[in-house]
């Protein structure tokens, strides 16, 4: 008997070998099990300049109607893709079109397994970095000084009259001056995607900026965070659900969390503010391995959950699969995605068959890669014992069989 699911996932096809490597996965690991019912979009890039990107908008109004998506990994076009493809004009990012309709967070989460050792050997759990994608210097206004000259920062109110004028700097001679903004509402999102995620993974919660030396902005995020911890919504405060929770959140300075996060065993989720996240969710990756064994979720503050891989389309393997070849593509981040997605629907529709089964997969893909059996990414980083570089088809082929066992033992 498969599992039955009441309300569908947004499933959303992608390109390249990830393209390949879905269909592949829903073949051997989920079709067998599951009556899997969900609404299909073709995010694929020809689909995408088909209908002028309307399906990517599409695709996000269906998570807020179902609120739960898993995506494949996507082409962003440069202008290489534009003229492979022959598309009409270099297509915005589906992820970054797709979050700013959500509003989200991403979250950002390595599978630990215990052949493969962190480059820090206190880490035993995973460290989930979200990254607060709006503003700051992503967002900034520069300005290369040529001569002497005075910078000041100006604020004027919408009646036209100035309420803020300061001096940034007297130039004697040449120089370069920055100014950079963000949004109470924006961070006020974040806080709240981030104490929803920290809830709903029972983890602590770690939030970082430089607030001693930044009295104003930087106080600011911290001063909403705050806010947000301990305001109540219907009645209850997210201090209140952290406490019955039994985990903490906890607030320092950057370069004290970089100090702590090392000696630490891991199993908390860091907070960034923009350019410490895409600096500092780089290293954790690289520190844990391998970018195949990221995943990430998109967490809305209405609590719609996008899941999908880290990394992208994998194009230099799918141009050996094109030839013919069959290639050691890493599915571990993609299956995870579906796991993630899976698990969600189960919880929200008190489906616990569905969850049992998202719980198991995992299970089976982990001990598959502890027992050796692995592609060829994870080569050098492994330390199984008896290590066996196979084809993607092949890996998941036995872990389908490892998870059979599994499932039986129920
Ligand atoms: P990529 O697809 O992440 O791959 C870069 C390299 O990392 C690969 O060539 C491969 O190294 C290794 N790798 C990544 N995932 C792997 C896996 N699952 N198994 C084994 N090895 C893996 O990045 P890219 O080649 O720079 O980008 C390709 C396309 O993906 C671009 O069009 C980009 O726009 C898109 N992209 C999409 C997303 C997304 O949808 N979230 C994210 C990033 C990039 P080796 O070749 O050495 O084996
Ligand atoms: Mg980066």
């Amino acid at each position: 008997m498969k599992i039955k699911m009441t309300v569908p996932l947004v499933e959303m096809d992608g390109d390249e070998m990830t393209r390949i490597l879905w269909g592949m996965i829903k073949n051997t690991l989920l079709l067998p099990y599951i009556d899997l019912k969900t609404e299909y979009y073709d995010l694929g890039v020809k689909e995408r300049d088909n209908t002028d990107d309307q399906i990517t908008h599409d695709a996000a109004e269906a998570i807020k109607k179902y609120g739960v998506g898993v995506k494949c990994a996507t082409i962003t076009p440069n202008a290489d893709r534009v003229a492979e493809y022959n598309l009409k004009k270099m297509w915005k990012s589906p992820n970054g079109t797709i979050r700013s309709i959500l509003d989200g967070t991403v979250f950002r989460e390595p599978i630990v397994v215990s052949t493969i050792k962190p480059y820090v050997k206190t880490w035993r759990r995973p460290i989930i970095i979200a990254r607060h994608a709006y503003g700051d210097v992503y967002k900034d206004v520069e300005f290369k000084a040529m001569e002497a000259g005075k910078a000041e920062l100006v604020f004027t109110n919408t009646e036209g009259k100035e309420i803020s004028r300061q001096c940034i700097h007297e130039f004697k001679g040449k120089g370069v001056v920055m100014a950079m903004h963000n949004l109470d509402k924006s961070i006020e999102s974040f806080a709240k995607s981030c104490f929803n995620y920290a809830l709903d993974k029972k983890i602590d919660l770690w939030f970082s900026s430089k607030d001693t030396i930044s009295k104003t902005y930087d106080a600011n995020f911290r001063e909403i965070f705050n806010e947000v911890y301990h305001r109540k919504y219907e009645g209850i405060s997210f201090e209140k659900k952290f406490k019955e929770a039994g985990i903490t959140y906890f607030y320092t300075l950057i370069d004290d969390v970089v100090a702590r996060i090392i000696k630490s065993e891991g199993g908390m989720l860091w907070a960034c503010k923009n350019y410490d996240g895409d600096v500092m969710s780089d290293l954790v990756a690289s520190a844990f391995g391998s970018l195949a064994m990221m995943t990430s979720v998109l967490v809305s503050p209405n609590g719609y959950f996008e899941y999908e891989a880290s990394h992208g389309t994998v194009q230099k393997h799918y141009y050996k699969h094109l030839k013919g070849e069959k290639t050691s593509t890493n599915p571990m981040a993609t299956i995870f995605a579906w796991t993630g997605a899976l698990r969600k629907r189960g919880e929200l529709d008190g489906n616990s068959e569905l969850v049992n089964f998202a719980n198991k997969l995992e299970t089976a893909c982990i001990e598959t890669i502890d027992r050796g059996i692995i592609t060829r990414d994870l080569e050098i980083l492994s330390e199984a014992s008896n290590k066996r570089i196979v084809t993607s088809e092949e890996w998941l082929n036995l872990t389908a069989e490892h998870l059979e066992a599994l499932l039986k033992q129920m």
